[in-house]
Formats: structure tokens, sequence, C-alpha cells
């Protein structure tokens, strides 16, 4: 099922540490929407534009299956869903229209806080817990590294004390949570930033318009924060 309606639709994460920075840039584009904490959807009032308000993980999937026009997502949850749509043999297709200037985080190694580390061989066979399979897959083939790894999509910090993991691949900002946790960062093995992406199938001339549009309000506002 497409989006074939009239409103250009956005897919935003409804709550979370991207929402308050898309609701901002929107905002800042001169986009005005009544928000109501219970809707699914919210509309704008002065542009063809509704949006569609989901868990951030959602959002890929929604782009490439072309039920919304536009989603703004952090690159790791885009590239560990297309790596793992890659996988299972289906095909993605998208176009990241531009990297934004907020949800910045790097996807880490980090190890208990006591034990000593040399390189990244150090993760030979290692049990790695992460929410991030498919992006550490990636960077241990091209270390060269055979590991195995357990899926967890939460409190993934935990799982070395806990006794259930050697190590974690987590997202990192300051590290005050490894820290908290008794871990220490020693890899970093991708750097995300939010993006904004459009679906592959192209839009009716209208809708494009105003996704030119919009592209050019958030140029300009980004180039304003600079
Ligand atoms: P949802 O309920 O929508 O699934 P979530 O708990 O998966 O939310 P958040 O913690 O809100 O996700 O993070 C959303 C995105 O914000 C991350 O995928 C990442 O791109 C970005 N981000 C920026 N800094 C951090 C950080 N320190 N920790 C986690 N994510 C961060
Ligand atoms: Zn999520």
């Amino acid at each position: 099922m497409t989006n074939s309606n009239n409103r250009l639709r956005i897919a935003l994460q409804k709550k979370g540490r991207l929402s308050k920075d898309c609701n901002e840039l929107l905002k800042q584009c001169g986009v005005k929407i009544t928000w109501n904490e219970q809707r699914l959807i919210a509309y704008s009032e002065n542009l063809p534009i509704e949006i569609l308000r989901v868990r951030d993980d959602d959002i890929p999937g929604l782009v490439f299956d072309g039920v919304v026009d536009l989603g703004i997502i952090g690159e790791n949850v885009l590239e560990e869903e297309e790596l793992g749509r890659i996988a299972g043999g289906e095909k993605v297709e998208y176009k990241k229209l531009r990297t934004l200037d907020f949800g910045g985080c790097r996807l880490s190694l980090a190890i208990d806080r006591d034990q000593p580390y040399h390189s990244v061989q150090d993760f030979n066979n290692a049990l790695i817990a992460t929410s991030y399979p498919n992006l550490l897959k990636r960077y241990m083939k091209e270390q060269g590294v055979p590991f195995k790894s357990i899926l967890l999509n939460g409190s993934v910090e935990v799982a070395p004390s806990a006794g259930i993991a050697h190590a974690i691949c987590d997202l990192v900002s300051s590290g005050a949570t490894l820290e908290a946790n008794g871990l220490k960062e020693v890899e970093v093995i991708y750097q995300s930033k939010a993006c904004l992406i459009q679906r592959a199938e192209p839009l009716d001339g209208d809708k494009q318009q105003l996704v030119d549009k919009l592209l050019t309000r958030i140029q300009g506002v980004q180039q304003a924060a600079e």
C-alpha cells in the first residue's frame, strides 16, 4: 500500500531522542502542526503535510515500502534495517536527501573497564550483545574477526555484568551510561547522525515540489545554525 493521498506523508519518531529536534526542524521550516499526544497522525495547518508518529525502528521500512513519502531517522537504524533486508534477499530502495545536524552518536564496542585491551582481535570468538547485529557483522567481517552476537533490544549495557556476553556493541554519546555500568569504549564501529530519506517511487509533481521546498528551507535553517 503506497501513499496516494494528497498530503505529503512524513514518518517521525513519536517519542525519543529524535522527536524534539524533528519537531523543531519542521517548525523552523514553517510547517505548523497541531500535535495531539494520543494521535498516530498529526496534520499541518498551513501545508498539505501529515506526520505519522511511530517507533524509530519502523521508519526505514515505511519509507522502503513507500507507505510514507519521507522519514527522518538515525543512520544507524536506517543502515541496520537496510543490511537486514538485503541479508534476507530483499531489494532496498530509497533516496537519502540530507544528513541532518542532530541525533549524533556512535556505535561502539565496549568491554569490562578492568579488562586489558589490545586490538579488535581481542574479540576473536567473543559473545557480543547488541541491538545492531548487522552493522556489527559488517564491521567484524571487514576486520576479519569471527564472533557471535546476542540480540538485545534494550539494557544491552548490563549484559557483561549479568554474565550473558563478553562485550557489548551499543550506541554512545557521552559515555556516561557505559561508565555507570563499569564498561569502557574500545572501538568505534559506526558514526551516525539523523538523516532525511525519501521513498524511491516518484512522487506526483505537487508533492515533489513541496519536498524540494522543504529541502531548501532545511538547508537554510541548518546553514544558519552552523
Ligand atoms: P523508539 O521507542 O522510537 O524505538 P528508541 O529507544 O529505539 O526509541 P532513542 O533512544 O530515542 O530510540 O534513540 C533514537 C535515535 O537517536 C538512535 O537510534 C540514534 O540514532 C540517536 N541517538 C543520539 N544519541 C543517542 C544516544 N546517546 N543513545 C542512543 N541513541 C542516540
Ligand atoms: Zn527504536
